[in-house]
């Protein structure tokens, strides 16, 4: 059988990053040469319904054992092949440094990456462990090619071990998760599974049950445009509007750089901008809808008083949705993450319940139908040139998984 640390290293290494710019799905051809990989993988290891669909959606299912109760619900468990847009990932040069002791990680195709404990607490956690890096020019894929490697090892253990007890489990491998579309084609009725697990998490032993609601908001400025020579008294400039609003907005609370936790913020980070109008886009992030709401007020109050200060003179303010808390629905089914307490416990790890400070594909999953929590896998420092994953972390993770497929058939609330 082959180790978690030899398939996550062999997946490292196809360039997967996904494209926001693309009108293709997946975004980027190198997500479908992983994708049926990984297909082919599946089926060589006896799981007969392995398939890649028209999108890209690898799925396939591992049959319930003989005698398991009928009434075991089917469980999936999800992994993203995508990479982030945000940092090269071709040739990628997976690294393990073995037997890691405190020392400082010099990545050697960039002397100024360097891995350091002091920057990297969780790194404490690691001390005689195997830690995997890239080569400091690329971002490594852990986030998502940890959780695959974990899924499939996963499989493969639970075929091979016919004394493991589950019901019948579903696998799925998603693409274009980074740029926000991972579910945009998933299939909840045809992937037929009850509850899901994205395996997509950071440090050992965590369980994320909670993530952002979201919405994007987009201010748009109207202002009036004429030759500049000839303007007095006539020219309303819209950037100038824009510009306004943007200073008035909150700087020591609302925003990412002075909040964590439970705090949500509001964030210009795309600006549209000329002279007759400017628009700009804000994410909207909070862990309730009614906060999201309050946050949204206090924009359109922001951005009304910006063109009370420029007479003539309007703004049009558009929001859309984005995901919403992934707790509104688990709390409707507590079991799903109660049963992966205890299987991260019967691993022999401490429960670390986070909230994500983001959203999963298991956000959008659990609103279409798909009640899907996160667990670790073992990810940090995501997007980064200083990304790492240590080896024992995705062992733990692959326990945690077929603990999961056996607490569902023998132990269920
Ligand atoms: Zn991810």
């Amino acid at each position: 059988m082959a180790s978690v640390l030899e398939r996550f290293i062999r997946y490292a290494r196809y360039d997967t990053q996904s494209d926001e710019r693309s009108t293709t799905y997946p975004s980027t051809p190198g997500q479908l040469i992983l994708l049926r990989d990984l297909a082919a993988e599946l089926a060589a290891m006896g799981l007969a319904d392995a398939n890649i669909d028209s999108y890209g959606y690898v799925t396939a299912t591992i049959p319930a054992t003989p005698g398991v109760p009928d009434d075991t619900p089917a469980i999936g468990f999800i992994a993203h092949v995508d990479t982030s847009p945000e940092m090269s990932g071709a040739g990628v040069k997976p690294i393990v440094h073995r037997n890691y002791d405190g020392r400082d990680l010099v990545l050697p195709d960039d002397a100024t990456a360097v891995l350091r404990l002091e920057d990297n607490p969780d790194l404490s956690d690691q001390i005689g462990h195997d830690v995997v890096t890239a080569s400091g020019t690329t971002l490594l894929g852990a986030d998502d090619k940890a959780g695959v490697a974990e899924i499939v090892t996963a499989a493969e253990y639970l075929i091979a071990h016919a004394d493991v007890p589950h019901g019948r489990i579903r696998i799925a491998f998603t693409p274009d998760e980074e740029v926000g579309r991972g579910t945009a084609h998933f299939d909840v009725a045809r992937f037929g599974a009850r509850y899901a697990y994205t395996l997509d998490g950071g440090s050992r032993g965590e369980v994320e049950s909670e993530s952002f609601s979201a919405d994007a908001l987009t201010a748009t400025f109207i202002g009036f445009n004429t030759h500049p020579g000839y303007a007095r008294g006539r020219m309303i400039n819209a950037i100038k509007v824009a510009a306004d609003f943007i200073a008035h907005l909150p700087a020591d609370r609302l925003s990412p750089e002075t909040t964590d936790g439970y705090d949500g913020f509001v964030h210009p980070y795309v600006l549209h901008a000329s002279v007759d109008r400017t628009s700009v886009r804000l994410l909207i992030r909070d862990f309730t809808r009614g906060g999201l709401v309050e946050k949204e007020s206090e924009v359109e109050a922001l951005a009304r008083a910006a063109i009370a200060r420029f007479p003539g003179a309007r703004v049009e303010l558009a929001v859309e949705e984005s995901y919403r808390n992934m707790r509104e629905i688990l709390d409707q089914h507590p079991h799903v993450v109660e049963c992966a307490c205890e299987a991260v416990r019967q691993a022999g790890l401490e429960v670390k319940r986070r909230v994500i400070r983001g959203g999963t594909d298991g956000s959008k999953l659990s609103f279409m139908g798909l009640p899907t929590p996160n667990l670790f896998a073992g990810e940090h420092n995501f997007h980064s040139r200083l990304e790492w994953v240590s080896v024992q972390d995705m062992e733990k993770a692959v326990e945690v998984i077929v603990n999961l497929a056996r607490i569902w058939c023998t132990k269920r609330p």
